[in-house]
């Protein structure tokens, strides 16, 4: 058996690549991605850290297909698995979820599935994995593998801790022989060690990525007027795409989603204030629709798997570097260019700074807090490549210009500046430290306002030393002091000298700021070079196909129930609109469309190009009553059976003009699951090394009597044929004469 040899030898590799291909249509592994499958395949443990939209999926999912029996996969987003589940079983992958949204019918059908070596891929909630009958279940069952997903979740030290997971130490103890992989996008030393410890992953290998994005195009800017500043961005690079739009509160949440709504922009407001009901709506418009803007609190996040997000924007500060990149990272998971845009201001380092002094945390918690606050509005403030600076922070050796950040695209001008930081601090310590910004600049400006005059603050030496420089360069400056800590923030906004500005007022050190705040606007570099992201990922020329595309997805998964991006992502859609394939043959080709995609849209696909070919308007299709059925039916049922669930009206094209009789086909495709099941047995390999349920169900389709029929069957090769083809004959042989 020449394919089931190459499987077992060592070319893991081999057989991971074909299966790759002909089940995602991908062409080749991510990075490490090769040497996790390589690993795991082969029966070994691994610690895997990468960032989001790296690709950790494909670390587990391949493996559970290569290696006999279902691979265990442990995640905490329950929210999410109906969409992971429907988008294998979409590429033809036997996959089922277990939790606590099942029904005990659907729980017992699943579990049964599972005894039964019908799946090869099964999702479980933590809780519900450590249920003892869950466990003994799993003692009973074919296991290819565990992925434990969200891996710092056993860690106490991160945001996302849940203590069933640290009951995860049960995997190791009751499945030594059982492969165990953790995936994690977060994990600083400390999570990294909890993980190794409660999965006793010791001297397992760790796969550490780069945590770049080099999709994510960072920007940062001066808050003027928020609201224009955002909608201009929005309209100028973004319009029609979806995004998430982060403020600090839920009063200026609805502010904000209120405002855009009323300009014509398709918004909503999410926070945790919100009704559930409202919230889960959300939520649910924003995963099923192209074009929606979810204006949030940080709330919003966690379980928002979208790989289409186009944009994030800050209008407030995160608290950290890493809700920075946390918040910023669900952008782009789909590798196509994304932006993450921030504007902040002065009162907004002053509010933060204060919010934390005032804070009635433990002096050490707070101390921590300050440090990782210094760090991003040092990223705020710097004149450096943003992305340096990020990947410093998170122990990264980068070096910029990265060429994707606003600091890359236009360099600001940086100057010295230590006399204006002196004159700043000086007026902070002569007037008591304890006035605000307002103030400040008002005694630098030598502006004998009442408040000024009722002080005495018009008599001091400072007193209008600073009418070189107009009101928004000093507020600039005192931002930037702020924000690198010679200044303070108090209580009623109050501004105090550090004692970190003692070496800066006594000449020992020199400050260099950001000149932008220095330029007048109009006069300023903002026009020239605008870093823009671009929206569309296609030419202005493609643009017309790349939207019919779009809106023939949009169609299909509403008649199917699933988001869009389980019919087909972005990219996808962008590579098909670049090659304009005419046939199914070279639409196989696009990155994303494997064997069972073909079969399920290859024809709509196809005619949908053909037509933006012809000039003509693609036609979008309304749901037929079997489609909508199959809605009904995603949960669970169906592809248990190893039936596909997104299931293609007309039968695909490759099948010549002979309608075939669907109570033969049915029959054929019975004998022919059947025949599979028994070499499944037989050989250990999984269903789909034997041949993908596409192949299934287009044999079952042709019904082929001869060898030569069984030739041009999309999935089943000359090596299947070689290796499977008379057991197939005598299969489709046996059920017609019966
Ligand atoms: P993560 O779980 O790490 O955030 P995913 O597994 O969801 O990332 O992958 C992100 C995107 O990248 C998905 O659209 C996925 O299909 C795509 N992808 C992953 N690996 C590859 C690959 N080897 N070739 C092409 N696309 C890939
Ligand atoms: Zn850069």
């Amino acid at each position: 058996m020449l394919w089931a040899m190459s499987v077992r030898a060592p070319t893991t590799t081999t057989a991971a690549l074909d299966l790759l291909k002909l089940v995602w249509g991908y062409d080749a592994f991510r990075g490490v991605q090769a040497q996790i499958v390589q690993t795991v395949a082969g029966g070994g443990n691994a610690l895997v850290l990468m960032p989001t939209g790296g690709g950790k999926s494909l670390c587990y999912q391949v493996p559970s297909l290569l290696r006999s029996g279902v691979g265990i996969v442990v995640s905490p987003l329950i929210a999410l698995m109906k969409d992971q589940v429907d988008t294998l079983r979409g590429l033809g992958v036997r996959a089922a979820y277990l939790n606590s949204t099942l029904s005990l019918d659907g729980v017992r059908e699943v579990e049964a599935a599972l005894l039964n070596g019908e799946l090869d891929l099964l999702y479980v909630a933590p809780e519900r994995l450590l249920l003892p009958r869950t466990l003994d279940l799993l003692e009973r069952a074919p296991l290819a593998l565990f992925a434990v997903d969200e891996a710092h979740c056993v860690s106490q030290w991160g945001h996302d801790f849940r203590p069933e997971y640290q009951g995860l130490s049960v995997l190791p103890e009751r499945f030594p022989q059982v492969p165990r992989l953790a995936l994690t996008a977060t994990a600083d030393d400390r999570t990294r060690a909890d993980i190794l410890r409660v999965l006793d992953l010791g001297t397992a290998p760790q796969f550490v990525s780069s945590f770049d994005r080099p999709n994510i195009q960072y920007r940062v800017g001066q808050k003027d007027s928020p609201k224009t500043q955002l909608l201009d961005f929005i309209r100028a690079e973004h319009a029609g795409d979806a995004g998430i739009v982060y403020c600090l509160s839920r009063k200026s949440v609805e502010e904000t989603a209120k405002w855009l709504q009323a300009q014509g922009v398709d918004a909503v407001a999410y926070h945790a204030g919100l009704p559930p009901r409202e919230r889960t709506l959300a939520q649910d418009r924003f995963l099923n629709e192209e074009g929606l803007i979810v204006v949030a609190t940080v709330a919003f996040g966690m379980g928002i798997d979208k790989p289409n997000v186009r944009f994030v924007a800050h209008l407030d500060l995160p608290k950290s570097m890493e809700g920075y990149y946390q918040e910023t990272g669900r952008a782009g998971r789909d590798g196509l260019p994304s932006t993450a845009w921030m504007v902040y201001g002065l009162s907004d380092v002053v509010n933060v700074r204060r919010m934390l002094a005032s804070s009635d945390a433990p002096e050490e918690v707070k101390r921590v807090e300050a440090g990782k606050l210094d760090a991003l509005l040092t990223f705020c403030e710097t004149a450096a490549c943003r992305r340096e600076v990020l990947l410093a922070y998170f122990g990264e050796d980068y070096h910029g210009p990265c060429g994707n950040c606003d600091t890359c695209l236009n360099p600001p001008q940086v100057r010295d500046m230590t006399r204006e930081a002196q004159m700043a601090l000086s007026a902070a310590i002569r007037t008591g430290n304890r006035f605000g910004a307002a103030h400040l600049t008002d005694v630098l400006l030598g502006r004998a306002t009442e408040r000024v005059v009722s002080m005495n603050h018009h008599t001091l030496p400072t007193f209008g030393v600073g009418t070189a420089h107009d009101e928004k360069t000093w507020r600039g400056v005192l931002r930037q002091l702020v924000s690198l800590g010679f200044l303070a923030a108090g209580e009623h906004h109050g501004l105090s000298a550090t004692g970190k500005a003692r070496t800066l007022l006594k000449g020992e050190t020199t400050l260099t700021l950001r000149a932008d705040t220095l330029i007048p606007r109009a006069a300023g570099r903002r026009a020239e070079k605008q870093p823009r992201a671009g929206r569309a990922p296609v030419t202005p020329e493609d643009q017309p196909l790349f939207e019919a595309l779009r809106a023939w997805r949009l169609e299909r998964a509403r008649s199917l129930g699933v988001p869009p991006y389980v019919i087909f992502t972005d990219a996808t859609l962008k590579g098909v609109t670049e090659l304009k394939p005419t046939s199914h043959a070279s639409l196989g080709t696009v990155s994303g469309v494997g064997q069972r995609k073909l079969a399920d849209f290859g024809d709509e696909v196809v005619q949908i190009v053909r037509d933006s070919l012809d000039g003509r308007p693609a036609p979008v299709r309304p749901a037929t009553p079997q489609e909508r059925g199959a809605r009904e039916n995603s949960a669970v049922l169906g592809a248990l059976r190893g039936r596909p669930l997104l299931e293609s009206p007309a039968p695909p094209a490759l099948l010549g003009d002979v309608a075939p009789d669907p109570a033969r086909t049915e029959q054929v495709a019975a004998a022919l699951r059947e025949t599979r099941r028994a070499i499944t047995q037989e050989t250990g390999l999984s269903a789909f090394l034997i041949f993908p349920n596409a192949a299934l169900d287009a044999l079952a389709q042709r019904q082929p009597r001869t060898e030569t029929d069984l030739h041009g069957i999309p999935g089943f090769g000359p090596k299947r044929i070689e290796t499977y083809g008379a057991q197939v004959l005598a299969a489709v042989r046996a059920a017609l004469t019966d």
